[in-house]
C-alpha cells in the first residue's frame, strides 16, 4: 500500500469527514507551489484558501515562529505580551486607526463584531443586514449571516434578527433599514459568492444609511484583507471607513489567528467580561502576522499584488474570445473570478492533474488568487495550464 493511501485510510477511519478531499497528501509548500507525496509539484494560484497570501512558508514567517517559539508559545490574556500590542499598532496604522480584539479565525472575528454592535447599540437596536450571495463563517451566528440558504440546510431554525438584501442593490438595502437595525455587515467583494465586487456608490450609500439611523456599518475583509487587492483593506479601493472590519486568513502567514478592529469610538463596548478568546492574541500567532506585515511591506507586495493581478485578468480576459465557457473575468488586485458558463469542479480536477491548483466556487466561478509573491511568469504559467485544460476538454 501506499504511503499516501496509508494516510487516506486514516483519514477515513479517525477523521470526520465533513470536507470533500482530493486524494492527494500534501507534504510541502515553498513560495508558490506545494509538493504532494507522489513527489508531484503543483503551481498554487489558490494557496491554502487564501491563507497563504504571501506563498507557503515565507522565510521572515518561519524565522519568527522559530524565534517566538523558543521564547513564548502562549500566555493567556490575564497578562500583556509584546507581540500583541505591536500587531494591533501595526493594523491600527494600516487601517482607520481603531483598536483589536484577537481571535483565531474569521469566523471568530465576525462573531465578535456582530456582538460589538448589539453591545454598542441600544438594546432595541438588534437587527442585522447581511448580503445575499454572502459569507460570513459557520458559526451560528455567522452562519445566519451568510445569506446562502445552501449552508442553512439541516442547521435551522438560524438565529433571530437577521434581514437578507440582494447584494449591490440600493433601493432593498434602504427598504430594510431600520431604527431596530444595529449593523450592516458587507463584503466589499464577496469572496465565497463568486467574486463579486461591491460598487463604491453601493458601500457610499451603507454608509450614509447606518449614519442616519445610527448603526454600525462592519465590512468583512477576511477574505480581502491584509493587501490581497493591492491595498491592505479592500474598503481603502473606495472613500468609505466603516466602523469595524474583521480579518484572518492572510493575516497569519499560514498560523490561526484573526481579528476584529474597531473604531475607538466603538470598541470601548467590548468591555472586560462581554468576550473573550483563551487562545486569542497569543504571542506566537501574532509574532508570524507581525512578520507577514513586515514581508509585505518590505518586499513591496502591495504594489506587486496590484501589478500582478492586473496582469493575471489580462492573460485571462485573452482566453475569453478562444473558450466558449469564459463568459467574463473580474475582480480586483489578486482576487480574480472567471465566471463560466458549465460547472466548474471538472475544470479544477484536470488543473490540479496538470499541475495547477485553482478553485471554483458558486458551481461556475473559477477562483484564481494568486500569492502576493507571485511573479509575472508564474502567472503566464498558470494561464497556459488552464488554457490546455480548456482547449483539451472542448475536444
Ligand atoms: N468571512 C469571509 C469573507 C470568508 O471568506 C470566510 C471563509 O472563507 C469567513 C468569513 C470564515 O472564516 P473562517 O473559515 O476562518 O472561520
Amino acid at each position: 500500500m501506499t504511503a499516501t493511501q496509508q494516510t487516506i485510510d486514516l483519514f477515513d477511519k479517525y477523521v470526520i469527514g465533513n470536507y470533500t478531499r482530493l486524494p492527494r497528501v500534501i507534504v510541502k509548500g515553498q513560495g508558490c507551489y506545494f509538493w504532494d507525496a507522489d513527489g508531484n509539484k503543483i503551481l498554487d494560484m489558490f494557496p491554502g484558501w487564501g491563507v497563504s497570501a504571501i506563498g507557503h512558508c515565507h522565510q521572515r514567517v518561519v524565522e519568527a515562529l522559530r524565534k517566538q517559539a523558543g521564547q513564548l508559545i502562549h500566555m493567556d490574556n490575564t497578562f500583556y505580551c509584546d507581540p500583541q500590542g505591536k500587531l494591533a499598532g501595526l493594523l491600527s496604522t494600516r487601517a482607520f486607526g481603531g483598536k483589536c480584539f484577537f481571535c483565531n479565525s474569521g469566523a471568530e472575528a465576525n462573531e465578535a463584531a456582530l456582538k460589538l454592535a448589539r453591545l454598542h447599540t441600544p438594546q432595541k437596536k438588534y437587527k442585522f443586514i447581511t448580503a445575499e450571495g454572502s459569507f460570513h463563517g459557520r458559526t451560528f451566528a455567522t452562519l445566519t449571516a451568510t445569506a446562502q440558504p445552501k449552508y442553512h440546510k439541516g442547521i435551522m431554525p438560524l438565529l433571530p434578527g437577521f434581514i437578507y438584501v440582494p447584494f449591490n442593490d440600493t433601493q432593498s438595502l434602504e427598504a430594510a433599514m431600520s431604527d431596530e437595525v444595529a449593523a450592516v455587515m458587507l463584503e466589499p467583494i464577496q469572496g465565497e459568492g463568486g467574486i463579486n465586487v461591491a460598487d463604491e456608490k453601493y458601500l457610499q450609500h451603507a454608509r450614509h444609511l447606518c449614519d442616519e439611523n445610527k448603526a454600525l456599518l462592519i465590512f468583512d475583509e477576511v477574505q480581502t484583507g491584509i493587501g490581497r487587492t493591492g491595498k491592505w483593506f479592500a474598503y481603502q479601493h473606495s472613500d468609505v471607513v466603516p466602523d469595524i472590519i474583521t480579518m484572518a486568513k492572510s493575516l497569519g502567514g499560514g498560523t490561526a489567528i484573526g481579528a476584529m478592529m474597531a473604531k475607538n469610538e466603538v470598541a470601548g463596548s467590548l468591555t472586560p467580561g462581554t468576550h473573550a478568546s483563551t487562545f486569542g492574541g497569543n504571542s506566537l500567532a501574532c509574532a508570524a502576522a507581525i512578520a507577514v506585515i513586515e514581508a509585505i511591506d518590505e518586499e513591496n507586495l502591495l504594489e506587486n499584488a496590484a501589478e500582478i493581478g492586473e496582469y493575471a485578468r489580462q492573460k485571462l480576459t485573452e482566453l475569453t474570445g478562444k473558450h466558449s465557457v469564459i463568459k467574463n473575468v473580474r475582480g480586483i488586485g489578486l482576487m480574480t473570478g472567471i465566471q463560466l458558463s458549465v460547472n466548474g469542479a471538472d475544470i479544477v480536477s484536470k488543473a490540479l492533474e496538470a499541475g495547477l491548483r485553482i478553485n471554483c466556487t458558486n458551481e461556475t466561478v473559477l477562483r484564481f488568487m494568486p500569492p502576493m509573491i507571485a511573479t509575472k511568469n508564474q502567472i503566464a504559467e498558470a494561464v497556459e495550464i488552464l488554457d490546455g485544460v480548456l482547449t483539451e476538454m472542448q475536444k
